[in-house]
């Protein structure tokens, strides 16, 4: 890992004016519930055409706060794609639901609708149908929200899509995050993701009702606003209705956010030109390339390459050959039903066989802002020389 020009997987992109943006409310009034939350909530709202937009310490907390808002507690069902970050999973189990899979498109990497409309047939049938399905737009390429949406109205679930890898993205020719086929969308700003705030996520809705829910259990469930007020006995009252959360976003993150945000569009167009070097380069190598669908405009975050089926052994050579010649490969995503705290609660290998061969197989090569072209090149010579090493590719 300590090679000198080693090349990270993903790595943050940070500018002078993001440096000074930072600065500058570091030296203002309010570090936490300043303008710069606000501002940041707006613009982000503006940019991806949604009305509401409540900001959080981080994607994971904005995904409970999602699911809180639709009212998923024991006794619900939430179903997300194993093919994910633990989170997504996780956001439920925090409410006391039970969490459950659906499987993966082979080509997208994506929740599979035709599966998701089978399970929700017999799932009617033994009436354990979801209340919430939370479909992830896997290294930023939109799911199939229209037949995800379609399948909500005809088995009344709601939908929170989990956008972490996926601002900037467009299905359909609009931006993700404008509520045309969902409840709410989560974006997350970690530092690997395509714009960052250090830690931080943002839930943005149309609907007025979930945007104040979420902001009120963001902020220990608290409320100052005259009319939900019991009494007024003064300027300093404020009322706790019901149970929260501190999962407020700092200014400072806030002032990283926008900043970055104001950068998205380059950031997006220097994946897509990555993206096509990648191409390029790898063009002839006996891998799988990732595939992108007519109707998404993929924000890039992650670029997963596949070995071939019969060459499935060699993939840890693969990985530790690119780590030790300086290259940041990483594996995106061990299924999260193997994870052992899910196997806890009775999944098993070969519940979600696609996931779980995409997994066996796969390896992210580095996909971020400053990547240059020299790098990639030399990933490209790095992994053929990987490749022909564990006998996936003949020399
Ligand atoms: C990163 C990520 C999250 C969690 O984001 P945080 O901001 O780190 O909490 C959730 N879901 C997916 C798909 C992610 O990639």
């Amino acid at each position: 890992m300590m090679h000198t020009d080693f090349i990270p997987y993903g790595r943050q992109s940070i500018s002078e004016e993001d440096i000074a943006a930072v600065v500058k409310s570091l030296r203002s009034d309010f570090l936490t519930q300043g303008p710069c939350v606000s501002e940041f909530e707006h613009a982000l709202c503006t940019k991806v055409g949604a009305r509401y937009g409540v900001a959080a310490n981080s994607a994971t907390s904005a995904l409970h706060l999602a699911c809180l808002a639709l009212g998923v507690g024991a006794g619900d069902r939430v179903w997300t794609s194993p093919n994910t970050f633990i989170a997504s999973a996780n956001c439920a189990r925090y409410c006391g639901a039970e969490v459950d899979f659906v499987d993966i498109d082979p080509r997208t990497y994506n929740m599979c609708a035709d599966k998701l409309a089978e399970k929700l047939q017999a799932a009617k049938l033994t009436g354990t149908l979801p209340k919430v399905v939370i479909p992830v737009h896997f290294a930023g390429q939109s799911c199939d929200m229209a037949a995800i949406h379609t399948l909500s109205k005809a088995y009344g679930f709601r939908i929170i899509e989990d956008a972490s890898h996926a601002i900037g993205a467009k299905y359909q020719g609009e931006y993700v995050g404008n509520g045309q086929c969902s409840d709410i969308c989560v974006f997350s700003f970690h530092p690997v993701k395509i714009i960052t705030s250090a830690e931080g996520g943002m839930a943005v809705t149309n609907d007025e009702h979930l945007a104040e829910h979420m902001r009120t259990h963001a902020s220990q469930g608290t409320t100052k606003s005259p009319d939900e007020l019991t009494q007024m006995p003064g300027d300093w009252y404020y009322e706790q209705h019901t149970l929260g959360f501190n999962y407020r976003m700092t200014e400072l993150q806030a002032a990283l956010g926008l900043s970055q945000l104001s950068r998205l569009d380059d950031f997006i167009e220097g994946r897509h030109q990555q993206f096509a070097h990648y191409e390029a380069l790898l063009k002839g190598f006996s891998i799988t390339l990732p595939y992108q669908a007519d109707d998404s405009d993929s924000a890039l975050h992650l670029y997963p390459i596949l070995l071939p089926e019969h060459n499935r052994a060699a993939r840890k050579g693969v990985f530790d050959s690119l780590r030790q010649a300086g290259v940041g490969t990483q594996v995106h995503y061990i299924p999260v039903h193997l994870q052992p705290y899910y196997q806890a609660l009775g999944f098993k290998q070969g519940d979600f066989p696609m996931a779980e061969d995409y997994y066996a197989r796969t390896l992210s090569l580095p996909l971020f802002a400053d990547l240059t072209l020299a790098q990639q090149e030399r990933v490209a010579l790095i992994l053929k020389h990987a490749l022909i090493a564990n006998r996936v590719m003949s020399a």
